[in-house]
């Protein structure tokens, strides 16, 4: 095939770019010159019909009718009846079968999580010095930090509620029961005139976390708690009210308010008429138990709402003795919708994920049609596995569809022969095509090999599995071998509204779908399944399990941490000035949920995930930091 010209790529970009502008300048009274239409018409038929195809596929799914295809949402909806189409197209099969009725269909649902539906909240407080009946969303928010119900009782304030802090620092006296009663309690921890921690440098110490201080408070035994936001803290989320999405409480409901409604509060109830500044102040300088004047009734109800995400599937049926042996191909079809979570910048805006991942999408059904072709042309008596085309959800929140997917495969999962993931594969510049996997089976780098040097690509082999952070993962950790595409030069506009289609390389785009149309012909037509090799040691062949062999990094974040019982996660409780973590924003406190999408429960885990690493990789962590997941980008640094 004739390839156009490196600079090919970047000019039909701006042309078809260009065509878009046209379109949309319709209404304006300026129309361009007719020599321009013909100069975009002369453009778009001189391009390949693959190009154009490529094209066409990314600029439709990362198009703001597709919201950023954000999962649960009506974008990622027209996004999957999108590749349905074109898998119908392509002649594939639907790709699920129910195991009862044997009925086939497109989609595979699943359960992500919920949604959290409140109602009925009220808060109303009775004092000495009069009632207050407090406005939700302007004064208090009912939060899923306790549990919902009704609470009636006599309000005690607490301070800060701290067990054990700096300098013999205690919030409670050493008989405090609260049995029935509310607490009363200020976010954070003792703070001085500017409102900054009296503990710690940096924010906060991880004695002001919601765990800490909950934990504090149940010892205590309260029927309920006021959280308030405390006058004159340096911190920008004291201005505001939260639900929170993680619970840190049983049985206890948990209100937050504002630090205007706690004056209110404290105006209505304290027995010596001071102020909530005033208390604040006591509760700084130490113990500050308060029988306040008044009771409090209040409640609401929490409802969690499941909600479901879907991958779509479609397969090509395979023939003779290896007809139910599978190759997979995937490619997750989510992206980040308006970038409410997992954005590095631009949250609020359309994130188009063009190149993460329509890209990806796009290679997943041409090589449905393309192989339907391929598979056509073979003769019938010539045995061939059968391919399943996977475009999954939910993998930017971490690689749900594609784990819900091995776990619960459509096949036996031990009839997996190999799986080919793409992921950001529109960006692949002079510096090449990343390749992963290549030593996960035994054999298969020789395997490879001829067809990387073939495919006019720049291929950069990944080390060990370097870039787990995408579907390919789900499967390796089931003992299936991979083949990770992505494009090798991690651009800046990642998980960013500027991750546009004007941008994409389509020939080499392209170029690497036409490569793994060769690898999966062949592997689709092999005798033998490549024999899995675990490639977590960096090197080429399988390697015996037990302790990793310790090597030095490369890389230093920067943080003590402690692992959490329950593989609940684990917390971070030091971050070095200067360090790759305080950089990235990493805080004491925060407790590291995931790395690079998978989940990670132990230290030995961090610390293999570390050796993977070299300065100036990127890595997205996601913490739970006072009740909110948040996701943190770390760049990594080396050892000084
Ligand atoms: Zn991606």
């Amino acid at each position: 095939m004739n390839h156009p010209t490196p600079c090919r790529p970047f000019h039909f970009a701006s042309v078809l770019l260009s065509v878009g502008l046209t379109a949309n300048a319709f209404g304006s009274t300026t129309l361009p010159a007719i020599e321009d239409e013909d100069r975009i018409r002369a453009a778009m038929n001189e391009a390949p019909a693959e190009e154009r195809i490529f094209n066409d596929h990314i600029t439709v799914l990362s198009s703001p009718w597709m919201g950023g295809r954000l999962p649960g949402t009506p974008g990622m909806e027209y996004a999957r009846d999108y590749v349905i189409y074109w898998y119908k197209q392509a002649g594939l099969e639907p790709g699920m079968i129910d195991p009862d009725t044997g009925e086939r269909s497109w989609k595979q649902p699943f359960r992500l999580g919920a949604s959290t539906e409140f109602r009925d909240q009220e808060l109303v407080v009775d004092g000495a010095n009069g009632e207050v009946t407090f406005e939700l969303g302007t004064d208090f928010e009912l939060t899923s930090l306790g549990s919902d119900g009704r609470v009636e009782g006599d309000m005690v304030f607490v301070g800060y509620s701290i067990d054990e802090g700096n300098d013999g620092y205690e919030s409670f006296e050493e008989d405090t029961d609260l049995t029935g009663k509310i607490a009363v309690m200020l976010r954070f921890e003792p703070m001085d005139e500017e409102g900054d921690s009296l503990w710690n440098d940096r924010r906060w110490s991880r004695k002001s976390t919601f765990a800490s201080k909950f934990n504090a408070v149940k010892k205590r035994n309260p029927a309920g708690v006021i959280l308030i936001n405390p006058p004159g803290a340096n911190d920008p989320r004291s201005g505001a009210l939260m639900k929170g999405t993680a619970n840190v409480i049983e049985g206890v409901p948990v209100f937050m308010l504002t630090p205007d409604a706690g004056e209110a509060l404290t105006a209505a109830c304290d027995p010596e008429g001071r102020s909530l500044l005033e208390l604040r102040k006591l509760a700084d300088a130490g113990t500050t138990i308060v029988d306040f004047d008044g009771a409090v009734t209040g409640g609401g109800v929490i409802e969690e709402i499941p909600s479901y995400a879907e991958n779509v599937l479609g397969v090509l049926p395979g023939r003779g003795d290896l007809k139910d042996e599978f190759v997979i191909i995937g490619g997750h079809l989510d992206h980040l919708g308006m970038g409410e979570f997992g954005s590095r910048r631009g949250s609020g805006n359309l994130h188009p994920g063009a190149d993460d991942n329509a890209s990806g999408a796009a290679a997943l059904m041409m090589l449905g049609e393309s192989l339907r072709k391929a598979y056509d042309e073979i003769p019938e008596d010539q045995p061939l596995r059968s391919i399943m085309f996977a475009a999954f959800d939910a993998e930017e929140s971490g690689l749900n569809g594609s784990r819900f997917y091995a776990d619960n495969p459509p096949h036996g999962i031990d009839d997996v022969a190999l799986m080919i993931n793409f992921d950001m594969i529109g960006r692949v510049n002079e510096k090449g095509l990343s390749v992963t996997g290549v030593d996960t089976g035994d054999g298969m780098r020789e395997w490879a090999q001829p067809f990387l040097d073939d495919s006019g690509l720049e291929i950069v082999l990944a080390e060990g599995m370097r870039g787990g952070g995408s579907d390919h993962a789900s499967f390796y950790r089931k003992g299936i071998p991979i083949l990770f595409a992505i494009c090798a030069d991690f651009h800046d506009d990642y998980h960013t509204p500027d991750d546009t289609p004007d941008k994409i390389y389509r020939t080499s785009g392209v170029k690497t779908v036409n490569l793994f149309h060769e690898l999966a012909l062949d592997a689709a037509k092999r005798p033998e399944k490549f024999k899995f090799a675990s490639a977590d040691s960096g090197g080429g062949s399988a390697r015996a399990p037990g302790p990793a062999r310790p090597r030095a990094l490369r890389v230093r974040l920067g943080i003590r941490s402690r692992q959490l019982p329950d593989g609940a996660g684990l917390e971070v409780v030091n971050v070095t000035d200067g360090s790759t973590a305080e950089k990235g924003g990493l805080q004491e406190g925060d407790v590291i949920k995931k790395w690079d999408k998978n989940p990670i429960k132990t230290r030995a885990e961090l610390v293999s995930r570390l050796a993977e690493l070299k300065p100036d990789d990127e890595v997205q962590v996601i913490v739970e930091r006072d009740g909110e997941q948040k996701v943190v980008f770390l760049k990594m640094l080396a050892p000084e």
